[in-house]
């Protein structure tokens, strides 16, 4: 048992104790591309601080059993980055993995139905940083840009552009703009969220006509219960790579931390960190600091200040509320 062949592949979806792998191309053409496997028993007791061992997004390395169908994980390869939340119920210290090894995760935001909200960017590549998760962002319903928001828009896009964050215009309903998009999706494991209405799935839709995937992901919901729900998957795309669909996404809007761990994670202040008069300066309203200098001095978008104080604030109320 031991001599017989082992496989890498990814998780795609997990059922509680089945797992479904998709082996990594290989030159038999006989071989199933998406194999049921199990954990190999040990697997179960060792990271006790997960509920689930193996997560949706791992990459693994598989055995085939004796009936040459399905398989048995025998090695779970360290995780580049995860997204979880807190297991439910009494198992509160422990995590529950929603999906790992995320390449990119994108925040989509509509020109106009919703309002284009930066703040909600904002918040979100916070939570992409703390999750070391590399995040870009979709500029949706371009068709619908009026002359108004043009300039708005340019700004919005110059903003992100500048802090090294891959920004697409798009317009599902016009196609255009798409196959660049798609592009950027090309052999990476790629996570959507956004406000409802934004386009996700009319975006995800005209690159992959074939998932369905809000569509779906919502008629499960109603047929099984809860239960599924709980659960990610990747959706393989039509030219490589992968699609997260997942109602775990939320977690990106959510951000927890001490306040005074917040500017590490606005890219384009770390620079000027070092430089405020006071250690302990919260960027806020302390004379001598770097930050709000070069904020003046336009170097750091006054937008993106106003949303580091927003969720400085709100997390500085948060720990009033705990006792801290
Ligand atoms: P989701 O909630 O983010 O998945 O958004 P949907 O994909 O369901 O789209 C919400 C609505 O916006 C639908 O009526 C779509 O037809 C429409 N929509 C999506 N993309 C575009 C676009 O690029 N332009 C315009 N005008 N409408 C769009
Ligand atoms: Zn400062």
């Amino acid at each position: 048992m031991s001599s017989s062949p082992t496989y890498e592949g990814r998780v795609l979806r997990s059922t509680g104790s089945w797992y479904e792998v998709q082996v990594d191309p290989v030159d038999d053409p006989d071989m199933p591309r998406v194999v049921d496997s199990r954990i190999r028993g040990k697997f179960r007791l060792d990271e006790t601080d997960v509920t689930n061992p193996v997560a949706v997004g791992d990459r693994v390395t598989i055995r085939y059993n004796e009936d040459d169908e399905t398989g048995m994980i025998i090695d779970i390869h360290e995780r580049q980055n995860r997204l979880s939340r807190r297991a439910a119920g009494r198992r509160v210290n422990q995590e529950h993995i929603i999906v790992s090894n995320i390449d990119r995760a994108w925040a989509v935001q509509a020109v106009q139905q919703p309002p284009l909200n930066p703040a909600f960017v904002d918040r979100f590549l916070v939570m992409a940083g703390v999750h070391d998760i590399p995040a870009g962002l979709v500029i949706n319903k371009m068709d619908l840009m009026d002359d108004e928001q043009q300039a708005e828009v340019a700004d919005v896009v110059a903003r992100y552009e500048a802090l090294d964050y891959p920004v697409y215009c798009t317009s599902a309903t016009a196609q255009a703009g798409i196959s660049d998009w798609h592009a950027a999706l090309r052999d990476q494991v790629n996570v959507v969220t956004g406000p409802s209405g934004a386009g996700k799935s009319s975006l995800i839709n005209a690159i992959a006509p074939d998932l369905d995937i809000e569509t779906k992901s919502i008629s499960e919901q109603t047929q099984k219960g809860r239960h599924t729900t709980t659960f990610a998957a990747l959706h393989p795309l039509p030219d490589g790579g992968h699609i997260v669909d997942t109602p775990g996404v939320r977690e990106f809007g959510i951000v927890e931390m001490h306040p005074a761990d917040l500017c590490h994670f606005f890219v384009e202040f770390v620079p000027y960190l070092d430089a405020c008069k006071f250690d302990d300066c919260t960027h806020d309203h302390e004379p001598g600091c770097a930050v709000k200098n070069a904020v003046d001095e336009g170097a750091i978008h006054p937008a993106r200040y106003e949303s580091y104080l927003s969720i400085l604030y709100s997390l500085q109320d948060g720990m009033e509320g705990t006792g801290r």
